[in-house]
C-alpha cells in the first residue's frame, strides 16, 4: 500500500504518491482561478448540503458550460460519506475521456493508468484507464451497466452522478430503473447498501424524474410512468434554468433568456420545483451564463446542408474578426469528412490576407489523440473550425467558440417496426436541441448562429427529442435486464414504458439469437454476449465464431471492430478522386462483400510495419477510423479472452480451397448474428428481405453494388431516400435456411 507523503519508485522515475508533481501542481492552481470563475462554485455548499444525512438524490439542472460534469464529483471528494469512488456517467465516450483529462489536470493527478495514485480515470467502451488510487471515474452508461452485471449493488461507489440525462438514451433510462431499485428497494424487495445519486441535465423535465425517485414501487402498476409528450398539464423543461436566489419577486413567468429565443424560463415554476425537494430528495438550478446570439435563417430550403454549412463558414471566417472558432452541426462520420475536404480545399486557395483555418473533426468513433485536438487552443492567426455531430451539443464544451452553423440534422436511430430493424434516419433536429446548438456560440462572448434552415422550418420543429427506449430496438437493453436477475421486465420502473410491441420484438430477438432460452432466462452463451460491449448480434457473432466448428475469432473480431466506426473508407465526393480510388482499392476489394473487404483492409493495415498513414492514403482508407479499429480490436481481443472465447491457431494460408473455407465460416458467423438482415435476389433483379419482404437495395457505397448475387446478409440498414443495405456480403439462400433452422 502506498501511503501519503510517500516516495514510491515507478518505472524508474520518482513521484510523490499523492501523484502530484510540480508541473501537475501549477497546471492545478492555474485551473483553479477558472474554475472559480464557474457559474456552479458559488452553489457548492449547496451541493453538497443537498445531500447530507438522508437525503440520498439530487436533481442539478444547469446549462451546459455551467460546471456541472468538471465540478460536481471534485466538490463531494471530500465529503465524510464519500469513502468510495464517485462514478460520473456520460453518453458519449469521447465526453468521458477527454472530461477525465480535464478534471485530472484541475486536481492536480496524473490521468487514469498512468500512475497508480492518480484519482481520476475513465471508463468507456474498448478502454479502461484506472488506478487502485483512482476516486473519481467517468464512465459511459454502457459500461456503467458492464460494471452492474459484476458488481450489482455497486459496492465500490459512494454516489453514481448520472449526467446528460435530458439526452435520455435507452442505457440511461437502465440506468435510473437499476439505481432507483438500488435506493428503494426492487421488484423481489431487495434493497442495496446506501448510495446517493446525483441526476444532472442541461434541460430536464424535473417533475417527472421527481415522480419517478419519490413514489413507492407499486408491484400492480409499477412506476407511475411520466407519458413523454403528454397533455398541457406535464410540465416540460427547455434548456433554461435559474437560481432561486435569484428569482424576481413578482415571479413573472416573462422572464426570459437574454437572447430572447423563443422558449422562456419559467421561473416561478423552477422555484416550485425547488421546493418540491422532500427529506430524500434535493432540487438545485444553476443559472448558466448566455450572451446575446444573433440569429440567421436561410430564406428559402435548399437540398445540400454540406454546400450551405461550406458557404456559412467562408462567409463567417472572411468577415468576422479573430478571436472566434467556428462550431458547425452535422450528422455524421460522413457529412463531417465530406465537409472536411471542401473546407480544407478551398483554404489552400484562399487569399493569404484571411486568417489560416485549422479544421478539426468531432464525432464518436474518433480515435483518442484526434478527439483531445479539439481542445487545443488554436495557432496564432488560425481560425479552429469543429466540425461535429451532436455530440458538441451539450456533451462536449469547447472553449473559443463564438459562431455556430447547425444543418438543422441529426443521426437518430430508429426502431422500423415493419423490418424489425434498427436503422439510422436523418432527421430534424428537435426544437430544444436547435437551442442547444444555438447556445454554444453566446457562452463566451455575443455570438452568431447560423441555421441551414428557414424560420417557418424552425417553427414547425418538434419540442423535444423522443427518448430512445421509445423508438429503439432494446435487444441489448433486455438482455442487460435479464443478465442482472430482472425477469420480470413489463414491472421494471421506466422513466417511459416502451411499448409492449417493441418489448416483445426484443424478447424475439434474443430468443432467436439464443441469448434466451425457451423459458424466457438468460442462456450461457446470453451472459457471455451481456458481457460482451456489443449489441445482442455482433456478441451472437463472436461467440459463434469462436465455436470449434467455425473457428474464426480472429478475422470477425477485425471486422466487428470495423462495424464499431461508421466507415474506414474514406467517403469520396469528387468524381476525379473516386477515379483515383478505384485501382488501388480493387486490392482489397472482395467479391464476397463488404465484411471480407474489411477484413482485408485490417489486415493489409496491420502488416504495414512503416508508415500506416501512407498506407491509408495509398487506398484511400481513412487513417483515422484505422487507428479506432485497432483500439477496438486490441479491447475485443483482451474482453474475449477474459470470456474465454479462443480459437485453435489457424495458419495463414494461400491455398485458396482452404481460404474459401475460412470465408464461409466468417460469413456463416455472420448470418447467425445478423439473420433478420437478410434478402434475396427477385427476378425482377431486387432484393427483397426474408423477414418483413420489403425491398432494399445495395447501397451504392458497397462493393457489391450493382452485382446479382442469391442472397445477400447486411449489418446496417439506412433509410435516406430509400432502403439501404449498407455492409453487405453475399450469401447462400442454403446458408441462411440453416442457420434459422439451427435457432
Ligand atoms: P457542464 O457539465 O455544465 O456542461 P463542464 O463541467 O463540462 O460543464 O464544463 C465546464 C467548463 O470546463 C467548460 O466551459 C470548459 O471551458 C471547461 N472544460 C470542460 N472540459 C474540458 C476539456 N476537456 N478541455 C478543456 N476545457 C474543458
Amino acid at each position: 500500500a502506498r501511503t501519503s507523503g510517500k516516495h514510491v519508485k515507478l518505472n524508474g522515475v520518482f513521484h510523490k504518491s499523492s501523484g502530484s508533481s510540480k508541473p501537475l501542481l501549477e497546471k492545478r492552481n492555474k485551473l483553479l482561478i477558472t474554475r472559480k470563475q464557474l457559474p456552479i462554485w458559488p452553489h457548492a455548499d449547496k451541493i453538497r448540503n443537498g445531500l447530507h444525512g438522508s437525503k440520498n438524490v439530487m436533481f442539478l439542472v444547469g446549462e451546459t458550460g455551467s460546471g456541472k460534469s468538471t465540478q460536481v464529483p471534485q466538490f463531494l471528494l471530500d465529503e465524510s460519506w464519500c469513502t468510495g469512488c464517485i462514478a460520473i456517467t456520460q453518453p458519449r465516450r469521447v465526453a468521458a475521456i477527454s472530461l477525465a483529462r480535464r478534471v485530472a489536470d484541475e486536481v492536480g493527478t496524473p490521468l487514469g493508468s498512468a500512475s497508480p495514485a492518480s484519482k481520476v480515470g475513465y471508463s468507456v467502451r474498448f478502454d479502461v484507464s484506472v488506478s487502485p488510487s483512482t476516486r473519481i471515474k467517468f464512465l459511459t452508461e454502457g459500461t456503467l451497466l458492464q460494471e452492474m452485471l459484476r458488481d450489482p449493488w455497486l459496492k465500490q461507489y459512494s454516489v453514481v452522478v448520472v449526467d446528460e440525462v435530458h439526452e435520455r438514451s435507452v442505457n440511461v433510462d437502465l440506468i435510473l430503473g437499476f439505481l432507483r431499485n438500488l435506493l428503494t428497494g426492487d421488484q423481489k424487495g431487495r434493497k442495496g447498501k446506501p448510495l446517493k445519486v446525483v441526476v444532472m441535465s442541461a434541460t430536464a423535465d424535473v417533475h417527472s424524474l421527481f415522480r419517478f425517485f419519490n413514489a413507492p414501487y407499486d408491484p400492480i402498476n409499477g412506476i407511475p410512468s411520466s407519458q413523454h409528450h403528454a397533455d398541457g398539464s406535464e410540465m416540460s423543461w427547455s434548456g433554461i434554468s435559474s437560481a432561486e436566489d435569484e428569482l424576481p419577486s413578482n415571479h413573472s413567468l416573462k422572464n426570459s433568456r437574454p437572447n430572447g429565443n423563443g422558449i422562456q424560463t419559467p421561473i416561478s415554476e423552477a422555484s416550485s420545483i425547488e421546493k418540491l425537494g422532500s427529506d430524500r430528495i434535493s432540487v438545485c438550478f444553476i443559472k448558466g451564463r448566455q450572451y446575446e446570439v444573433q440569429t440567421t435563417y436561410l430564406s428559402e430550403h435548399t437540398l445540400d446542408f454540406v454546400e450551405d454549412a461550406l458557404k456559412a463558414v467562408f462567409k463567417l471566417h472572411t468577415q468576422e474578426p479573430l478571436p472566434g472558432d467556428i462550431l458547425v452541426f452535422l450528422t455524421g462520420q460522413d457529412t463531417v469528412e465530406s465537409l472536411e475536404r471542401l473546407v480544407n480545399d478551398y483554404a489552400s486557395i484562399m487569399d493569404p490576407k484571411y486568417p489560416k483555418i485549422l479544421t478539426l473533426p468531432l464525432f464518436a468513433a474518433l480515435s483518442q489523440a484526434a478527439q483531445q485536438k479539439v481542445f487545443q487552443p488554436a495557432p496564432p492567426r488560425t481560425r479552429k473550425i469543429i466540425l461535429s455531430t451532436n455530440i458538441a451539443e451539450t456533451s462536449v464544451t469547447v472553449a473559443g467558440v463564438r459562431f455556430v452553423v447547425d444543418s438543422g440534422k441529426v443521426k437518430v436511430k430508429h426502431f422500423r417496426n415493419r423490418l424489425g430493424l434498427d436503422s439510422l434516419l436523418v432527421k430534424p433536429v428537435s426544437k430544444s436541441s436547435a437551442i442547444q446548438r444555438q447556445g454554444r456560440a453566446g457562452r463566451e462572448a455575443p455570438g452568431k448562429c447560423y441555421r441551414l434552415y428557414t424560420e417557418k422550418d424552425y417553427l414547425s420543429l418538434e419540442k423535444e427529442t423522443t427518448p430512445e427506449i421509445l423508438r429503439c430496438d432494446l435487444a441489448q437493453a433486455i438482455l442487460a435486464m435479464k443478465a442482472r436477475g430482472i425477469d420480470d421486465i413489463v414491472n421494471f420502473p421506466f422513466l417511459d414504458h416502451p411499448p409492449r410491441e417493441s418489448l416483445e420484438k426484443a424478447l424475439l430477438q434474443l430468443l432467436q439469437l439464443g441469448a434466451l432460452n425457451e423459458s424466457g432466462s438468460i442462456s450461457e452463451s446470453g451472459k457471455k454476449i451481456a458481457k460482451l460491449p456489443l449489441t445482442p448480434a455482433l456478441g451472437r457473432i463472436l461467440v459463434e465464431a469462436a465455436d470449434p466448428d467455425k473457428n474464426c475469432l480472429a478475422d470477425i473480431i477485425d471486422i466487428v471492430s470495423c462495424l464499431s466506426v461508421e466507415n474506414i473508407f474514406l467517403n469520396l465526393v469528387a468524381e476525379e478522386k473516386k477515379e483515383a480510388a478505384e485501382e488501388p482499392r480493387r486490392e482489397l476489394y472482395r467479391r464476397d462483400g463488404d465484411h471480407l473487404t474489411m477484413l482485408a483492409a485490417v489486415k493489409g493495415y496491420a502488416a504495414e510495419q512503416t508508415d500506416r498513414k501512407a498506407w491509408s492514403e495509398k487506398y484511400f482508407v481513412s487513417h483515422r477510423a484505422m487507428q479506432a479499429v485497432m483500439d477496438t480490436r486490441k479491447q475485443l481481443l483482451a474482453q474475449c479472452a477474459i470470456l474465454g472465447l479462443k480459437n485453435t491457431a489457424i495458419e495463414e494460408t494461400t491455398d485458396t480451397s482452404q481460404s474459401e473455407i475460412q470465408n464461409t465460416a466468417i460469413l456463416q458467423c455472420l448470418l447467425c448474428g445478423f439473420a433478420q438482415n437478410t434478402a434475396r435476389l427477385m427476378p425482377d433483379g431486387s432484393y427483397r428481405t426474408l423477414v418483413g419482404n420489403q425491398t432494399v437495395a445495395i447501397h451504392p457505397s458497397s462493393v457489391l453494388f450493382g452485382k446479382k448475387v442469391e442472397a445477400i446478409v447486411f449489418s446496417e440498414f439506412i433509410f435516406t431516400t430509400r432502403s439501404f443495405a449498407r455492409g453487405v456480403s453475399a450469401v447462400r439462400l442454403g446458408w441462411i435456411d440453416e442457420v434459422v433452422a439451427g435457432m
